[in-house]
């Protein structure tokens, strides 16, 4: 098997980099489903342990808000319905009564959704797909999720923290349906792991899982063209030549996929036409001076969530008050940054590149985001940073070919999204596959290496 690959270096988004002492993760940064990882190296006979380790985070993530409040979530559910209940002024019993909804919408779609070819008549005459059906009202799929925070919740700062789950795919809390709200399931009961080595480990350990089962790469090369014979792929084209093969698997963005390496054949317009998720911009900087009131996973909330969903989706640029959040691996591997110090990765969420001038918006949310964590924090940021490097919408395009430079491809802002993403198969050119976030079941690397199962199953029930 071989696998072509336009950058020097395997991983795609999940890269890392040094600066000046500190490392990075260059782009994911939120670890759940390790059991995913694990598998891969189970399925070929080998102890995970001994190549990819990780462990589980007792604290989920640090919220802060503009008006002083400041609340830790706690990864074991009852300590968080306690402690949010106590905090917030709500009843326990609503808490827990949304997080057992929200387990229960998981784990009747995951079966169907997620872990199937939703293009496969099959799929739909599934025990699990008519279970499923059976409880279509127990999904929330009417409402948009705010709405549906808003009804089973109606604490604002509560709201606020369940929207969020929505930027996990890239899409508005105003806009994409309630069903969303099965997300908290994953990190409140499911949990959020770290990995021994940041998580550029993942891609370290997987390419090599890859390397000793033979597989071979070729990096530095820029597929221009996938090949078609009788409406059946036969192989792929570099700039210096032809390689023939029974099946072509795309993992490249499935916009660029279609308009870039298959000009010629006719593409699923409706599909490529969906609107894209957000992107962000990520500021690397190296700090000198530690924050003990900060963890691995913190978010500083905008004063305004509705207007920073209308700036991103609506408007196609940045809020000047936005949601910011802070990753910072030296909590985990103090090795990550020099002593004394921590490497913060503090990205806000982006509109996709549509021509801004990025120079001009990316300048003015610094100033943004630094104002934001002096406020919030007391602190005076700026004069701490000694090494500083920028990611955005545009370069994160060009690094890795998504169209617009979006996170997860298209984005989950209709209720429809899901079926309208593209199946793990070409249904016009045979031996044709996609991989990737770009296509079913979606984007993060959950789903990234559940649609690798699925199209891996795929390709196999049809040798
Ligand atoms: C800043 C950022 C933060 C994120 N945060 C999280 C997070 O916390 N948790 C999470 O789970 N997910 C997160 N994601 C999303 C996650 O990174 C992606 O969903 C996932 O990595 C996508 O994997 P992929 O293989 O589909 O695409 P990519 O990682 O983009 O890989 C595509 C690969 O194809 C190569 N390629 C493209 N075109 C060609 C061509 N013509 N020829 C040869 N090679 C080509 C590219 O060079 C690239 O290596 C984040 C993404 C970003 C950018």
């Amino acid at each position: 098997m071989d696998v072509f690959e336009a950058n020097n270096y395997p991983g795609g988004k999940l890269h890392a980099f040094t600066l000046g002492g500190y490392r990075f993760d260059a782009g994911p940064s939120l670890f759940t489903m390790p059991e995913l990882v694990s598998e891969l190296f189970e399925l070929f006979g080998e102890q995970p342990d001994n190549h990819f380790q990780y462990h589980r985070k007792e604290t989920v993530c640090n919220y802060f808000w503009e008006d002083g409040v400041r609340f830790v979530v706690s990864a074991n559910r009852e300590v968080f319905v306690k402690e949010a209940a106590a905090r917030f002024g709500v009843e326990e019993s609503a808490l827990t009564a949304y997080l057992r909804r929200s387990q229960k919408k998981y784990e009747l779609t995951a079966p169907v959704f997620l872990e199937k070819s939703l293009h496969k008549i099959g799929t739909y005459f599934s025990k699990e797909t008519l279970n499923a059906l059976a409880q279509i009202s127990q999904m929330d799929i009417g409402a948009n999720l705010n709405a549906h925070n808003e009804k089973a919740i109606g604490e604002p700062h509560l709201v606020q923290l369940f929207n969020r789950y929505a930027t996990y795919n890239g899409s508005s809390p105003y806009r994409t349906p309630g069903i969303m709200s099965m997300i908290p399931h994953l990190e409140l009961h499911l949990g959020t792991y770290f990995p021994r080595g940041g998580m550029h480990s993942i891609t370290k350990s997987l390419f090599e899982l890859a390397l000793r089962q033979g597989i071979r790469f070729h990096f530095g090369q820029n597929v221009r063209q996938i090949l078609v014979k009788n409406r059946r792929a036969t192989g792929i084209k570099t700039a210096d030549e032809q390689h023939f093969a029974d099946t072509v698997v795309s993992n490249m963005d499935i916009f660029s996929t279609y308009k870039k390496l298959l000009p010629e054949q006719p593409h699923p317009e409706r599909t490529l036409r969906q609107e894209r998720s957000s992107s962000a911009v990520i500021f690397y900087w190296g700090i000198r001076g530690q924050f003990p009131q900060l963890d691995l996973h913190n978010i500083l909330f905008s004063a305004d969530y509705r207007q920073e969903f209308m700036h991103l989706f609506n408007h196609k640029t940045l809020f000047d008050d936005p949601t910011v959040y802070l990753n910072i691996t030296s909590k985990e591997t103090p090795g990550d940054a020099p002593q004394g110090c921590e490497n913060w990765f503090v990205m806000i969420n982006a509109p996709g590149d549509y021509g801004q001038d990025w120079q001009a918006l990316v300048a003015r949310a610094r100033q943004n985001i630094l104002d934001k964590i002096n406020r919030l924090l007391g602190i005076n940021l700026a004069a701490l940073i000694e090494a500083e490097d920028v990611l955005t919408p545009p370069l994160i395009e060009q690094r890795t070919s998504s169209y617009r430079g979006a996170l997860y491809g298209a984005a989950s802002n209709s209720r429809f999204a899901a079926f309208l993403r593209h199946p793990n198969f070409s249904n016009k050119i045979k031996h044709l596959y996609c991989c990737g976030g770009s296509v079913h079941p979606g984007g993060g690397i959950p789903l990234c290496l559940l649609s690798a199962k699925i199209t891996a199953d795929l390709i196999t029930s049809k040798a």
